[in-house]
């Protein structure tokens, strides 16, 4: 027997109606590329992107055609979030960090026929606008006056965007009763070797993701919180903020392109910001910052943490020192992207403070709708004990089914995810990620974690950032190097760091030595480009 309900369909389009509607006086705050403070409102946002859904039919372009950005987090860029996707295009959000040789690889591959880009981005919009033939229209966003002469001469068919929507009717736009499994978004993943791959979201996908990551143990967000995503629109939709925002009616601001500690404390102060979401590099410069105020923003009362592992020293800085609430969490491109959190359970309000704090370096339990196991090497299922390992395999209705166009069978094994990520789960089923599996150093024929021994590194005051990888070994196969970054001003030596170790991890793990450098390099999404800093170790190795 059927039930007696009605049938609608899940849509990003019903997201920006509900919050337009219900919430539309709630702010939207965005720090500019302009470098002023701009303020709007979802009532805006709806209006304006309805402007931009009718420019798109002005201009021809097709149902399920993509339309690429290459913005910072700002209005204008959820502007679009909700007027292409809503209008039944493809958003195809472009990681502005990328080489611009693979920049043009991806617009060309996923065939974009737009591209919205800040005018921070202008160089390499000259630059790729000759490769990517397929883009009719390149749309700057900012004011018609502040469009370079010389970039309308470069770049053919470019307009501003601010001119666009001048152009565009206010009557209101009628959203296309998509079905639900259409796709809304895409994204490609930061691939170290070969070319990056896109992800292919869904309006079911994106809408269902959004209302679970509004779950209390997830960031519990609402219409009483004021939200500030650090993380880019340009990699994975901001972990869905833009969206689970919409849905609960929550104040966003937006921080543009000043991500440095001292601009989002003063952002976050003065807009009242009490949610933010980031990965840990971005947390080092704003708890730095903190620390020289003496305070932290005034409002702030929750973090979300993830991307890489956060450091045990990280969540006792937010969470001891200045009160504020960490959930550290997990998750992939491939997931939309979240997949765990880390919220308690009641039975751990029995924990002591160091178990619980032990407890939250754990990336948490799986959310409603993300089903996992362990597999070993052979396929079979790994024990939930919280010491066995193997890798990670997902699914669920905001995970991969397969890659846009890769030329590759699809990458499912018995209609699981393999996420290429070593974990263990305990009972309670919170997951401990090992390592990357092309990460993990292999010891004697065991494991050693490279982010327990970064972790140790990092809770050492002298230490500004830590990476370990594994160097080969005559006799161990691998074995770990610690490289570090001083904090300014402090000094600290090899024996020293490595003496830090004893009692912390087995005898074993310890590194083998240190290296000292200048700087580790970040990908494009802020996570330690672990195969860059292998060849710059080998460079500096050779040198010497
Ligand atoms: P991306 O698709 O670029 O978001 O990268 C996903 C990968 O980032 C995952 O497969 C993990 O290896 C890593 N990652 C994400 N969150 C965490 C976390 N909290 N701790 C450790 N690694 C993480």
């Amino acid at each position: 027997m059927m039930g007696l309900m009605q049938q609608h369909s899940l849509l990003i389009s019903g997201l920006i109606e509900f919050a337009a509607r219900f919430h539309g006086d709630t702010e939207i705050v965005s720090r500019r590329v302009e470098g002023d403070r701009h303020r709007s409102n979802w009532a805006q946002v709806r209006r304006r992107a309805m402007r931009l859904a009718h420019g798109l039919d002005a201009w021809g372009v097709e149902r399920g055609e993509r339309v690429a950005t290459l913005a910072w987090n700002g209005y204008r860029h959820l502007e679009l979030y909700y007027g292409v996707s809503g209008s039944g295009r493809v958003l195809h959000t472009v990681n502005p960090r990328l080489h611009p040789d693979q920049i043009a690889w991806i617009v060309n591959h996923a065939q974009d026929r737009v591209l919205a880009f800040d005018m921070s981005f202008a160089p390499i919009i000259q630059a790729v606008a000759p490769q990517c033939p397929g883009v009719r229209r390149w749309v700057a966003l900012c004011d018609a006056e502040a469009l370079p002469a010389e970039l309308e001469r470069a770049v053919p068919g470019l307009l501003s965007y601010e001119a666009w929507l001048a152009e565009q009717s206010d009557a209101p736009y009628a959203w296309p009763a998509l079905d639900e499994s259409e796709a809304s978004s895409m994204c490609y993943t930061s691939g170290t070797t070969g070319n990056p791959k896109a992800v292919l979201y869904s309006h079911r996908s994106t809408v269902l993701h959004a209302m679970a990551a509004a779950l209390p143990d997830v960031t519990g967000l609402s219409a009483r919180d004021a939200v500030l995503p650090v993380v880019p629109m340009f990699h994975v939709n901001a972990w869905g903020v833009p969206y689970t925002a919409a849905m609960v009616g929550a104040k966003v601001v937006f921080p543009g392109p000043a991500l440095d500690g001292a601009s989002l404390f003063e952002l976050m102060d003065q807009e009242d910001v009490s949610y933010s979401a980031g990965v840990p590099t971005v947390w080092l410069g704003l708890l730095a910052r903190m620390q020289q105020e003496g305070r932290r923003p005034r409002s702030l009362a929750r973090v979300l943490i993830g991307g890489s592992a956060a450091p045990m020293a990280m969540i006792q800085a937010f969470q001891d020192t200045w009160g504020v609430e960490v959930r550290h969490a997990w998750g992939m491109t491939e997931m939309s992207p979240l997949g765990t959190a880390c919220a308690f359970k009641t039975k751990h309000a029995s924990l002591d403070a160091q178990q619980r704090l032990q407890l939250q370096t754990s990336q948490g339990r799986p959310l409603y709708g993300v089903d996992m196991r362990i597999v070993d090497a052979a396929g079979a299922e790994v024990a939930w004990d919280g010491r066995s390992i193997g890798e990670l395999q997902v699914r669920g209705p905001w995970v991969l089914a397969d890659y846009y166009q890769s030329g590759q069978p699809s990458p499912l094994r018995d209609g699981w995810f393999p996420t290429g990520d070593v974990v263990s789960i305990d009972p309670d089923g919170y997951m401990r990620i090992v390592d990357r599996s092309k990460d993990v150093i292999k010891s004697g024929g065991e494991w050693i974690s490279s982010i327990d021994i970064e972790n140790v590194a990092m809770s050492h005051p002298a230490v500004a950032m830590a990476a370990c990888v594994a160097v080969p070994h005559p006799k161990w196969d691998e074995r770990p190097l610690l490289v570090v970054v001083r904090k300014p001003g402090a000094e600290v030596e090899a024996r020293e760091l490595l003496a830090f170790y004893e009692g912390k991890v087995a005898k074993w793990w310890i590194p083998d030595d240190v290296q000292f450098v200048e700087a580790i390099p970040l990908g494009a999404t802020g996570k330690i480009l672990k195969t860059r800093l292998r060849e710059q170790l080998l460079e500096l190795r050779t040198q010497a």
